[in-house]
């Protein structure tokens, strides 16, 4: 199909790499295998390398081509669906624990970049969960509270410091998170790829894995080789239900994001929002917007896609694309005549406690995986390397205990589609109320 709106195929932030890597076309011995070059594979096998094992990575297309070099770039601790909900869920400690965990993550992500040197337009800037209705004030003073009371960073913005602080009129109220902030996704990959050739992983792209078997050993097969390892990471995330493994573990979902031209001088000022701090909107579906290092917008989500059978959503997708975009327009007037430079889609993997989760599985338990970032995996998918290479080497990281809990497992289809279809509908009818709540209140 012709796309009829300027698409990007993976997105702005990344291409395939001039020193690309040959394909795997030979039978291999290693210690671990990693399936996966995103944050997850290459965080893992770094951290292996530290501790001296040799590492093969299998990447079906270049490292940087799934998730990891197309997101939005924040680098927040938020996880869960809010903290309320984690209380209500977990309880008051576990619930902390969750709390320091995405912390860490973001922490442990600062660490990373500085450890490697990687240029990726870091700015500490933190994030914003913004309030756009008066309805949301209560709403997100009760999560800042609830937040501060576990020990989060986080604090309530009125609305008197979100004009203070110069950040768009349509944001009415927010709870800042202080840790964090945002960088350029196709940089950080790169880097992370970057440091693990210098490293000496064995990084074999164009190797897409098509069988996977436990053994132990374990034997990851491709179209033209094999890698005989004592133990595998699965790091495919939302490609996960592809390898046979996991398929219950995960629900793969489309989200789709734009980058507007750059802004002009006068557009800037017109905007504020000088403390570029990243944004996220209270919805149930949550719209994200930042600044980026090379001055223009970034900004999505809205409106999310499952599809049948674990297959992903397809990337040109115009509904989603034409739903983002007069999102951006209801938000940001002073930009009305900006225009988009290009739409992009992703996948993203969700659980149903929306907490990702470290798996051990084959009979020697030999077969681990990281996923279920549920759209946070900047930092969580950065830390969860760390722990699964502590658990390659049979000892248990400092936060593992943290994601340690009784699993949901997605119902097999036609149940798990039906059951996604029917809370993406409840999320978006009560987001379409919310915006015709903002209309009205707008005039
Ligand atoms: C549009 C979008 C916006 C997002 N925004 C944010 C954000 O602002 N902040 C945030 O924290 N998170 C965000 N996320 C989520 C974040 O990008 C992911 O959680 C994170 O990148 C997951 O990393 P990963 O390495 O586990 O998975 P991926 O980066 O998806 O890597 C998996 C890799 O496995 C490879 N693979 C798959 N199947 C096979 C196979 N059979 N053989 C070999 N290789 C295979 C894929 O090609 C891919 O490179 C966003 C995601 C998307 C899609």
């Amino acid at each position: 199909m012709a796309a009829e709106l300027p698409y990007e195929e993976i997105s702005p932030w990344v291409e395939t790499p001039a020193d690309l890597r040959d394909p795997l076309a030979e039978n291999l011995r290693t210690d671990v295998v990693v399936i996966g070059g995103g944050y997850t594979g290459l965080s893992t096998a770094l951290a292996l390398r530290a501790q001296g094992a040799h590492v093969a990575v299998l990447e079906q297309d270049f490292a940087g081509s799934g998730a990891s070099g197309r997101n939005a770039g924040h680098l927040s601790p938020t996880i869960g669906k809010d903290i309320p909900t984690l209380l209500r869920l977990f309880g008051r400690e576990r619930a902390a624990s969750l709390v320091r965990f995405a912390d860490a993550s973001v922490e442990h992500t600062e660490e990373v970049i500085r450890k490697h040197g990687i240029d990726c337009d870091y700015a500490t800037n933190g994030n914003i969960l913004a309030g756009l209705h008066p309805k949301h004030e209560p709403r997100l003073r009760r999560a800042a509270e609830a937040a501060q009371g576990l020990g989060a960073r986080v604090r309530f913005l009125a609305e008197g410091e979100m004009r203070e602080r110069g950040l768009p009129a349509a944001f009415t109220c927010g709870v800042l998170e202080e840790c964090g902030g945002a960088l350029h996704p196709g940089r950080y990959i790169t880097g992370l790829r970057r440091a693990a050739l210098a490293a000496g992983v064995r990084l074999f792209e164009r190797s897409a894995l098509t069988e996977l078997v436990a053994g132990p050993p374990a034997v990851a097969r491709t179209a033209h080789g094999s890698v005989t390892a004592d133990f595998a990471v699965l790091a495919t995330n939302a490609y996960t239900a592809a390898t046979g493994w996991k398929k219950r573990a995960i629900a793969p979902l489309g989200v789709s994001l734009l980058e507007t031209e750059p802004l002009s001088d006068d557009q800037r000022a017109a905007l504020g929002w000088q403390g570029g701090e990243g944004i996220y909107t209270a919805h149930e579906t949550l719209e994200n917007y930042r600044i980026t290092a090379q001055g223009t917008l970034v900004g999505g989500t809205k409106l999310v896609r499952f599809a049948f059978g674990h297959r992903l959503p397809a990337g040109y997708d115009p509904e989603a694309f034409r739903s983002i975009d007069s999102a951006f327009r209801a938000r940001f007037p002073a930009l009305r005549d900006l225009g988009v430079r290009r739409f992009w889609s992703g996948w993203i993997a969700l659980t149903l406690d929306l907490l990702p989760a470290l798996h051990v599985d084959g009979p020697k338990g030999n077969v681990l995986s990281g996923l279920g970032y549920c759209g946070h995996g900047v930092g969580q998918a950065t830390l969860m390397g760390a722990m699964l290479a502590e658990r390659v080497q049979g000892r248990e990281h400092p936060w593992e205990s943290a994601l340690q809990r009784r699993r949901l497992s997605w119902p097999p289809e036609p149940l798990r589609w039906t059951c996604a279809k029917i809370l993406n509908g409840v999320f978006t009818a009560i987001d379409r109320r919310t915006d015709r709540q903002i209309r009205a209140l707008r005039g």
